[in-house]
């Protein structure tokens, strides 16, 4: 298990001194790769103060524009959210994810991505993930703060580490690497473009038919191979269909 493949994404955090509260909670359970998309304030004073010892972590933080650019070259990402979405997607609670996490991470860049304290992640960036997190609460209030969440989850991961090395996973033994996110993105956009010319999917009503396979193949988890078989099949198809439109002209 390698913790410093692991990363922690805020994203649009308001509040400084959540930022400082999670990179302290990050570097007492070992992690240390905090990325931020696009926050209100950072660097600020209150996110020093409240990071404490633990500033090293803020210096070294990689800010970004959008959350796309923070998991691009990540092969496993999870999203944490404090509610049932629309389409159910995979979830698990903390100490599952640290399952799942310390499976991959050997030989994975895996990201864990934390929502706004107002309003958590939205639905399209909650889809961009594999697997869904959530802290099991009491039902009269399910939302922690954004630091205390981010506690929650590194404890976890920091229990399984502590355990020691894990049996090999069949994934450690893959013979191809796991698509990262960013070619993930290349593959949908691909593939919507084809299923928009197929007619099969309508842009003035495309209903959820783009969340679903998201969610299909987050569950597979494509190999990059496996990944350029189907851009291939896809070109292919976009080709056959301009012949035989030609064709029909
Ligand atoms: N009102 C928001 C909650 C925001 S709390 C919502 O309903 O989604 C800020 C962030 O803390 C969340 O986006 C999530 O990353 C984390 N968080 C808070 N409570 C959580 C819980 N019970 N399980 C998982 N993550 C949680």
């Amino acid at each position: 298990m390698n913790l410093d493949n692991i990363r922690i994404v805020l994203v649009n955090t308001s509040h400084p001194g959540n930022i400082g509260g999670a990179a302290r909670a990050m570097k007492n359970m070992g992690l240390r790769n905090l990325y931020l998309v696009a926050p209100h304030k950072f660097p600020h004073e209150e996110a020093n103060w409240r990071a404490a010892s633990a500033g090293d972590v803020l210096e070294q933080a990689t800010v970004t524009a959008t959350l796309p650019e923070a998991i691009a070259d990540c092969q496993f990402v999870l999203g944490t959210s404090a509610r049932e979405r629309r389409i159910p997607w995979p979830l698990l609670d903390a100490r599952g994810c640290a399952g799942e996490v310390a499976q991959r991470c050997a030989n994975e860049q895996v990201a864990i991505v934390f929502g706004r304290e107002d309003r958590g992640l939205t639905n399209e960036e909650l889809q961009l993930c594999n697997l869904h997190l959530n802290i099991p609460t009491s039902a009269d209030y399910s939302s922690l703060n954004l630091a205390m969440a981010v506690q929650i989850v590194c404890y976890e991961i920091r229990m399984v580490w502590a355990q020691g090395d894990l049996p090999v996973q069949a994934d450690e033994q893959w013979d191809t690497p796991f698509a990262t996110q960013e070619n993930m993105e290349r593959f949908y956009a691909h593939l919507e473009e084809t299923l928009v010319a197929l007619e099969f999917l309508d842009p003035a009503a495309p209903r959820q038919l783009m969340a679903r396979l998201r969610r299909l193949y987050g569950r597979v988890r494509l190999d990059e191979m496996e990944l350029n078989i189907l851009r291939g099949i896809l070109t292919e198809t976009g080709k056959s269909l301009q012949r035989s439109r030609g064709d029909d002209a």
